[in-house]
């Protein structure tokens, strides 16, 4: 199966429409490009609450002439190392 990440690393032109208006694009500075390839190197492990800092709200899916999802990129890293999961579980007791 294909790691999404290595569909944004190759499908982002950077054409910035996401960039300029998602809160958590702007504050980390990069385009989905550099993140996917930060994704695949290093699992975002030089930046481990990068991945947390995304919302997962799907609106940057809806600006991409290229119908790309970053909040699934997102999630695709942190099932690799488990972190996103272990706090949902630990989490899903108290929440309905
Ligand atoms: S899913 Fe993440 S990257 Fe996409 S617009 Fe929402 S907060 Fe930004
Ligand atoms: S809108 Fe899509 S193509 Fe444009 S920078 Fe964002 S992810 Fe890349």
């Amino acid at each position: 199966m294909t790691n999404y990440a290595e569909t944004v690393a190759t499908k982002c032109i950077e054409c910035g429409q996401c960039t300029d208006e998602c809160d958590f694009l702007i504050a980390y500075g990069k385009t989905p490009k550099e993140l996917a390839n930060e994704a695949l190197n290093t699992k975002f492990s030089d930046n481990p609450v990068l991945p947390y800092s995304c919302n997962i709200c799907g609106y940057c899916q809806k600006l991409c002439p290229e119908n790309l999802d970053l909040g699934l990129m997102i999630m695709g890293g942190t099932r690799e190392t488990g972190l996103r999961e272990n706090r949902t579980t630990s989490r899903s007791p108290t929440c309905n």
